[in-house]
């Protein structure tokens, strides 16, 4: 393993955890340049897979030569950029993670192309894997950037950027585990010709990512060919993944979340991208801050369908204040999404003066940087209902977890640019200056060995269960495990973060809704989702603990409040649940007000197709149930917009 930059270095492995198989999801920096490899016919298939059981042990080099990782040609940005800025369109190798089970489609472990095209009832020959040749072809030609008009091209290059984007989130400087998806089942149907339109989308119901495409040859739009919109819906599906009850809420923020996060992904994606870096650094001298096109999303998609230069940037200038009565998550999305890019801007700065790096190091720094900054939180976010101020505070936290000392102040540097928003307030950020401890203990009534708690839901149950009112848990609702696993993460210069095992648990309650604003629903009750998520490293330290209260206080043992601090933390607990409930009859009168929910009845789940409404009801019996669309999409069509004209139809 030798290597000349400790920062680029390929990762130790990371222990494995138990009952997880970790060894595809150890780290691999891409690297800028391209190593000779053999031929992968130089080695034999049972010779590949031996070394593939032992890859987490091998160097990236290693890996490129004896194919492990092969090559492929895509689009670095989309085929506009290409055409205008050429040493951002073609020549790019990027480097795919071989697999057992690669084969036609392209289909891997995680994903499987479905050319269909949903309009011309067509359904297009896939692309063919060759073994011998360590690519895909059609019929006997490689595909690559000479054939990029054919179908067969298009197949691959969605699927090459999906299985990157799937890397980057399960590496050691994401999340450090393998992401599951929000559905039955473990391979993600991509389909790069839905249809005509103008959109992209990612479908939980059809188990679908769905890429359309718009205008005439020889200009037609094909969203499945931008890195940006193919990362976008992919960060869609996999935040859905990882965090299913996001999509039950009214909340505009917590829609804004995930638009936030596909438009994050996108961002990020494109800095993973070694020749992109290259051009930038070119183009910058390093000055992030004339990056556009590392802030542009979708410039394309944008100057097509909406006649601006780029569909969303970054570099924007909202705020919470500033959006504080639209009802547009794509808009909402931009004010997280910038503080995002504020710390990326910082950062760079900071990297290139302090370290005294080139520009093209110091953006691979950020890169690296960005994404244990911005993907390692996510592990910390509650279970339900997520804010910006959250996300914020998880940030801050992780921050502070890899990185306790602090010595470049960047802890100060991410508060402030989540000041500068209006994400978090200015009592956050006293409370967050207050001298703590790291790592703390919960008193707890009935300890748990974490090897136990850690081992199984039921488990993990019982350990919530003995200490509810410790952990805050309303003694009488029936509580569900909503997920359980552990994560190995790393941080600087591949140092491992100590083992996180995660603990997400829900129960609802119900909240009714009175009143000629509630519409149909009059009379009926809306669920309030309530839990937490507890992280605690190998030891049984608590390193995380997020919380959505509910409004139920606490059973006294003794029939009477002793003031005690337990006494306490339960009335604070009790006011936040009021104020969520509060929130939730608010947030569903103003969805409804502005025509944007949508009555989805059982027939309909499953529909296919570019229109539905932003939130859909469902009843049951006296139960209404708000959800986001089961299509989160790249931009918000009409109805989406603050002064959309479309309303969705509620019958009465
Ligand atoms: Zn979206």
């Amino acid at each position: 393993m030798a290597t000349k930059r400790a920062d680029k270095a390929p990762a130790r492995p990371a222990k494995p955890a138990k009952g997880t198989d970790v060894s595809r999801s150890r780290e691999r920096p891409a690297r800028d340049a391209v190593p000779k490899r053999k031929e992968s016919s130089a080695i034999s298939p049972s010779k590949r897979r031996s070394l593939y059981a032992a890859a987490q042990y091998l160097s990236a080099d290693v890996e490129r030569e004896f194919g492990l990782q092969l090559p492929f040609n895509v689009f670095i940005q989309d085929p506009l950029v290409a055409r205008e800025h050429p040493e951002l369109g073609e020549d790019e190798q990027v480097w795919v993670q071989w697999e057992p089970g690669l084969a036609d489609g392209p289909t891997s472990a995680r994903f499987a192309v479905v050319d269909f095209n949903a309009d011309t009832g067509n359904l297009a020959p896939a692309a063919q894997w060759n073994d011998e040749l360590g690519s895909f072809v059609h019929g006997k030609t490689a595909l690559n950037q000479t054939n990029a008009a054919s179908l067969q091209f298009h197949q691959v290059n969605v699927w090459v950027l999906l299985q990157r984007a799937l890397a980057f989130f399960e590496s050691g400087n994401g999340l450090g585990r393998r992401i599951p998806w929000a559905f039955e089942g473990n391979r993600l149907i991509v389909v790069p010709h839905a249809g005509y339109g103008q959109n992209a989308y990612y479908d939980r119901v059809s188990k679908s990512l769905q890429f359309y495409y718009f205008g005439e040859e020889p200009d037609t739009v094909y969203t499945c060919l931008s890195s940006d919109i193919v990362s976008h819906e992919f960060g869609h599906a996999v935040l859905d993944g990882i965090r299913p009850y996001f999509n039950e809420t009214a909340s505009v923020q917590t829609a804004a979340f995930h638009e936030f996060i596909g438009d994050l992904t996108a961002i990020l994606m494109s800095l993973q991208n070694g020749a992109f870096r290259k051009w930038l650094a070119r183009k910058t001298g390093g000055d992030m801050s004339k990056a556009e096109q590392l802030s542009s999303i979708a410039e394309q998609f944008g100057r097509a369908a909406e006649g601006k230069p780029y569909l969303r940037s970054a570099r924007n200038e909202e705020s919470m204040s500033k959006v504080a009565s639209s009802q547009s998550e794509h808009r909402v999305s931009q004010v997280l999404t910038g503080a995002m890019f504020d710390i990326l801007m910082a950062l760079s700065k900071h990297y290139a003066k302090a370290r005294e790096r080139t520009a093209l190091q110091a953006f691979w720094d950020v890169a690296q940087r960005m994404q244990r900054m911005a993907i390692q939180p996510l592990d910390l976010l509650p279970p339900a209902e997520v804010t910006f101020r959250d996300y914020a505070l998880a940030v801050v936290r992780a921050e502070e977890l890899a990185n306790p000392l602090d010595p470049h102040g960047y802890r100060k540097m991410l508060i402030k640019a989540f000041r500068g928003r209006g994400i978090l307030s200015k009592r956050d950020e006293d409370e967050l200056a207050e001298p703590r401890y790291l790592y703390w203990r919960p008193k707890l009534l009935v300890f748990h060995d974490i090897d136990q708690l850690s081992g199984s839901r039921a488990a993990a149950y019982r350990f919530l269960d003995d200490n509810r009112d410790e952990l805050l848990i309303p003694a009488m609702q029936d509580i569900v495990v909503a997920d359980l696993y552990d994560a190995s993460k790393l941080t600087r210069e591949g140092n491992r973060l100590p083992r996180q095992i995660v603990l997400e648990y829900i129960w609802r309650e119900h909240v009714p809704l009175k009143g000629r604003q509630f519409g149909q629903f009059n009379g009926q009750s809306a669920t309030l989702l309530c839990g937490g998520t507890l992280v605690f490293d190998e030891t049984g330290t608590l390193l995380s603990w997020m919380r959505k209260p509910g409004t139920v206080g606490r059973t006294l043992r003794h029939g009477k409040h002793l003031g005690t601090k337990l006494d306490k933390a339960w009335a604070a607990e009790v006011q936040e649940g009021q104020q969520r409930r509060d929130d939730l009859l608010r947030s569903a009168a103003a969805e409804l007000a502005a025509g944007r929910v949508g009555v989805v009845a059982g027939s309909e789940k499953g529909l296919l197709g570019t229109r539905l409404p932003p939130v859909t009801a469902e009843s049951d019996r006296d139960v209404v149930t708000f959800r986001l669309s089961p299509h989160l999409s790249l931009s918000g069509d009409d109805d989406d917009d603050d002064e959309g004209e479309r309303r969705w139809e509620i019958s009465s």
